[in-house]
């Protein structure tokens, strides 16, 4: 049998520790738990955790510090940050960090292992070598699939990995306007709710910063308004 994928929970609130360590190994996650961002970072680097659950307010490093710090060393692991309600700048701020998605406080759980599960099969999903397939070129945009690399006017670009898996989706399939519905589903691998579409808006944001020339007027990834987003060929 395939051993248990191991989830690391960084959370310094004993109660929602316990509640996500049973919930998360009664649906088959091995678990493993800090309780302030210097334990969480250490954990993560020595653990090897298939997922971070990550609260925001950490003792010691908070949990953006702890997501920067990791993208940092190159680690990609999935992670998913854990916030309050009202803070809706962390989400936006979360995202900007290199977290791969975030979920608001208090959650449901089956929302929250949904979540879990979709994180790591989306990882697991890229590891098998994926066919050989052509490098797209657009304008002065070229994107190799096989190395997952994207240039810019012959530069490479950092991307991360979600960046990278919208940028190409949505090119592989020039000039179709996709909703943010549909990019949550296709590209963040889980149904549409409520408030999400900030995390597209965000990605489609951030990528703009990175892809284009002027991020403020796009030639690549454009807006079709009220309908969704496009990339341009
Ligand atoms: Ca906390």
């Amino acid at each position: 049998m395939e051993s248990p994928k191991k989830v690391l929970i960084v959370e310094d609130e004993k109660n929602i520790v316990d509640i996500l360590r049973f919930n998360l190994q009664r649906a088959g996650y091995a678990t493993e738990e800090a309780y302030d961002g210097e334990d969480g970072l250490a954990k993560a680097r020595s653990g090897k955790p298939d997922l971070i659950l990550l609260d925001v307010m950490l003792p010691k490093r908070n949990g953006f510090d702890v997501c920067r710090a990791l993208r940092a060393e190159g680690d990609n692991v999935p992670v998913l940050i854990l916030t309050a309600r009202e803070e809706e700048a962390d989400k936006v701020l979360g995202l900007e960090i290199g977290a791969d998605d975030y979920i608001t406080k208090p959650f449901s759980m089956r929302e929250l292992i949904a979540r879990v599960g979709a994180n790591i099969r989306r990882t697991a999903m890229q590891a098998p070598a994926e066919p050989a397939s052509a490098a797209i070129e657009a304008g002065d945009l070229r994107i190799a699939p096989d190395s997952r690399q994207v240039f810019r006017a012959g530069q490479p670009i950092e991307l991360t990995q979600r960046e990278y898996e919208l940028l190409s989706f949505l090119a592989a399939r020039p000039n179709k306007v996709y909703s943010r519905a549909d990019l949550m589903e296709q590209v963040w691998n889980y149904d549409y709710v409520g408030d999400d579409a900030r995390t597209v808006d965000v990605t489609v944001r951030r990528l703009r910063e990175k892809v284009e020339a002027d991020p403020a007027n796009p030639v690549h990834i454009l807006t079709r308004r009220g309908a969704g987003y496009y990339f341009a060929k």
